[in-house]
């Protein structure tokens, strides 16, 4: 028999952390008598408008299984085969999605650029667009960010405009990676518009499992243009869902109750917490400039190895040359201090 909690997984992945009382209360709620299937029902319809509001005004809403769909789906769209899509190298299109975006959109290639802290900058985009401009190098199209990124930073307002109007310069789509949209929203404290409509985000792949759903993410298309016949290459990659309600109530549950805000705001403030006793640790460095749930710091070895032996779990991050500790909805003071102080007597040890 399985444990039913598995003490110390928590920090491996948000994605450890249980359904939120609001989504499983509003799927409770919607699970009563029939209704349309395949989103033509009143919890779908509910949670695009809801969404809608979230954004301040027009948008095409789709809702699919993953954030890897959303990505590629969306990707996909905005694009043609002999395109390519410039991205962060760290970007979880490119690390983490087993050539997903490639495959949805027949083979548009992903081109990798540098960037501090897992950011791109607008003069890295101009360069990419710049240096090849021949008919034997594929057309770079369209610029996808991540926000909050792999790093766990989160991109201002002002740098999100500045590379929104490199797109406009070069004429690029603005794709955004949201799988934790919700925690730079909370981290830096502004209306969700002011970071995707209003610097020019065409699609953005909004997360919801992350943000304290069982499973799901909402694609938003700003560009309305963009998602003409998409519900078509969605049903083909096999991301409409029958029972569709159970896909969308979480979100009228998340969205109404503002829960949404309140769980970013609770997982950034445990990886706050995090991050704080950790640089009061013997050995141990805090890397990066964490904004939102993730702490990454470089553990001496020997801590690192007798953590594990205690049963915590956290992973060695590809390109921070640490370890990531991540937090979520769920954490909690409690479970945040129990890692501290096991740390702490380790390192004295
Ligand atoms: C988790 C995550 C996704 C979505 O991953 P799935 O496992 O496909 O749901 C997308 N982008 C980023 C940055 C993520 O961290």
């Amino acid at each position: 028999m399985p444990r039913s909690v598995i003490p110390g997984c928590q920090f491996a992945s948000d994605n450890t952390a249980p359904i939120c009382p609001e989504a499983w209360e509003a799927v409770e709620r919607a699970n009563v008598g029939c209704l349309p299937s395949y989103g033509n029902d009143p919890w779908t319809a509910r949670a695009c408008d809801l969404i809608r509001e979230m954004f301040g005004g027009p948008a095409e809403v789709f809702f699919v299984f993953n954030g890897t769909a959303a990505n590629s789906l969306a990707l996909a769209a905005m694009c043609q085969s002999y395109h390519a899509i410039l991205c962060h190298e760290l970007a979880h299109v490119e690390t983490d999605e087993c050539g997903a975006p490639e495959f949805y959109s027949n083979g548009t290639k992903l081109l990798l650029l540098p960037g501090v802290h897992a950011k791109l900058e607008p003069a890295g985009i101009a360069h990419a667009v710049e240096r090849r401009r021949d008919v034997h190098y594929p057309k770079p199209r369209v610029v996808s960010v991540t926000q909050a990124t792999e790093l766990s930073t989160v991109y201002s307002i002002e740098e999100l405009a500045a590379i929104g109007e490199t797109c406009r310069r070069y004429g690029l789509r603005l794709h955004m990676d949201g799988a934790r949209f919700a925690n730079a929203a909370a981290a830096l404290g502004v209306p969700p518009a002011r970071i995707t409509r209003d610097v020019g985000v065409d699609v953005l792949c909004l997360g919801g499992t992350k943000n304290g759903m069982g499973v799901g993410e909402a694609l938003v298309f700003f560009d309305t243009n963009l998602a003409e016949e998409f519900a078509y290459r969605c049903k083909q990659a096999g991301h409409l869902a029958s029972k569709m309600r159970y896909l969308t109530a979480p979100w009228v549950g998340l969205l109404q109750s503002g829960g949404w805000l309140a769980n970013a705001r609770r997982a950034n403030a445990a990886a706050a917490r995090l991050e704080t006793g950790l640089r009061g640790l013997p050995g141990v460095e805090v890397l990066g400039q964490r904004q939102a749930n993730a702490v990454f710091a470089r553990l001496p070895a020997a801590l690192a190895q007798s953590l594990r032996a205690e049963g915590w779990q956290f992973y060695d991050f590809i390109g921070s040359g640490g370890c990531r500790f991540m937090c979520s909805w769920a954490t909690t003071d409690a479970e945040v201090d129990a890692l501290l102080a096991d740390a702490r007597r380790l390192a004295a040890a």
